[in-house]
């Protein structure tokens, strides 16, 4: 069981020097305790008093990751049921299937819809991270050669599936050096699918008949020193695989209860036939709570939904997504080209922008530091209104860029068009439209 923040306290120097960024050494062992701090934040904790309180530094669900480069995955790390109490850390990753049944045109065909299925959204790139390698023929050669095709024709994350230990040794030849998610241990196989993960210091997922089952497991392979753990409650109902997701992330969060304390692997795939439905509980795990979610394929029609979902659930509710303030040119314009101004909301930003950009005139975009507030939020707050937007223009540079002293304002904020010309003595301050879509109209009626 992890230490109370009594306990923690008691094992802390206790001379409140504040190095911690606490002034005190009680407020550090609270700190600590909420795993809200680090342990090597505190310099002169004893070796001692380091082992006993690791436990308590230890995050209550561990971070895992899979692969390697920049499109590795990190799931776990998680510190609350609901969004609203802090955030969501990290996004499950999605995994399409592929077996090594299939012919190689199905599989080339889903490579390749693998690596298309990606969609731009507010500045980010939005796509599944992993592909689920299954061995239904019981052949390691077979296999071997599937999981190295992968290999060769997509740098995402990969999960290695089969009870069999050998064959996943089969794969691990091939993928060993992109730490794929080696899937599964079970009760019968659990030593040599243990070996084969501290061998390859890959990560290894736990599949049990019941949570109590998985519990045990847990705790052998993390006796056995193996902690990057994703589990599998075997569970393949919706209602039965919902509730372990919720019984888990509550024993880790709320009970403390480490042979839990790992992110989970969900299985759509194997709950239903219909596609549609498949990504309906897709979304369900998004939800709550899973860290992997395994599809039996991607089409765009049941990706880009849970990709969205997925972006919303996942950003920090407490931090509007912005752009950075500044001067954005679209379109490569000149000094005679429009000038137009917005808040930085990203989703605002993204679009104006891309009104801009359809409308086929070159323009300038200022882009004004609203705390990603929308154009009628700022403005109704006090962010977006003719004093702050004055002193932006003024800073901002954009007067080096044309010759003209012309400013398109919103439609929504007209009402600031008089101030803005008390601010900005020799400026015309044009009324835009309201809307975005009619922004190509609008462009198209400009002159210098
Ligand atoms: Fe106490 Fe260590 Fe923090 Fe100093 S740095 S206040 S000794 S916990």
């Amino acid at each position: 069981m992890p230490l109370t923040g009594i306990e923690i306290f008691k094992l802390l120097p206790k001379t409140n020097c504040g190095e911690c960024g606490v002034p005190t050494c009680l407020a550090f062992a609270m700190n600590l305790a909420a795993g809200k701090a680090a342990l090597d934040a505190c310099p002169y904790v004893s070796e001692e008093s380091k082992s006993k309180l690791e436990e308590a530094a230890a995050p209550p669900i561990r971070l895992i990751t899979i692969g390697v480069g920049d499109r590795k995955l990190k799931v776990g790390s998680e510190t609350v049921m609901f969004r609203h109490e802090k955030r969501f850390e990290n996004p499950p990753g999605l995994a399409m299937l592929i077996n090594d049944t299939m012919d190689n045109a199905e599989v080339d065909s889903r490579l390749a819809r693998f690596g298309q299925l990606q969609y731009e959204r507010v500045g980010l790139t939005l796509r599944p991270e992993l592909i689920a390698v299954r061995d239904d023929s019981g052949d390691a050669t077979k296999f071997e050669a599937l999981v190295n095709k992968v290999k060769q024709n997509s740098d995402c994350g990969i999960i290695l599936m089969s009870s069999n230990p050998d064959i996943l040794a089969a794969g691990l030849k091939t993928c060993a050096d992109q730490k794929p998610l080696i899937y599964a241990a079970t009760k019968d196989n659990l030593d040599r699918v243990a070996d084969l993960a501290k061998e390859n210091a890959c990560p290894v997922a736990v599949k049990a008949s019941s949570l109590e089952e998985l519990a045990q497991l847990t705790t052998k392979l993390t006796e056995a020193g193996i902690q990057d753990i994703v589990l599998d409650s075997g569970a393949r109902t919706v209602r039965q695989a919902f509730e372990d997701q919720v019984i888990i992330r509550s024993s880790a969060l709320n009970k403390k209860f480490r042979p839990l304390g790992f992110p989970t692997i969900a299985f759509p795939c194997e709950m239903t036939d219909d596609p549609m439905k498949e990504a309906v509980i897709a979304s369900l795990f998004i939800a709550k709570y899973a860290g992997i979610i395994v599809l039996s394929d991607f089409r765009g029609e049941n990706l880009f939904p849970l990709l969205m979902e997925r972006m919303n659930i996942y950003t920090d509710p407490q931090r509007p997504l912005a752009t950075t303030e500044g001067i954005y040119e679209i379109g490569g314009p000149d000094e005679n080209s429009p000038v137009l101004i917005t808040s930085n909301f990203s989703l605002t930003y993204f679009i104006i922008s891309g009104e801009i950009e359809t409308s086929k005139i070159p323009s300038y975009l200022l882009v004004k530091d609203t705390e990603g507030l929308s154009v009628m939020t700022s403005w109704a707050a006090g962010k977006f209104v003719a004093d702050t937007i004055g002193p932006f223009i003024t800073k901002s540079g954009i007067m080096d860029k044309i010759k003209h002293r012309k400013l398109v304002i919103p439609g929504y904020i007209a009402a600031e068009s008089g101030g803005l010309e008390e601010e900005l003595p020799g400026w015309e301050i044009l009324i835009g439209p309201r809307e975005g879509a009619h922004i190509p109209a609008y462009l198209k009626t400009w002159k210098p």
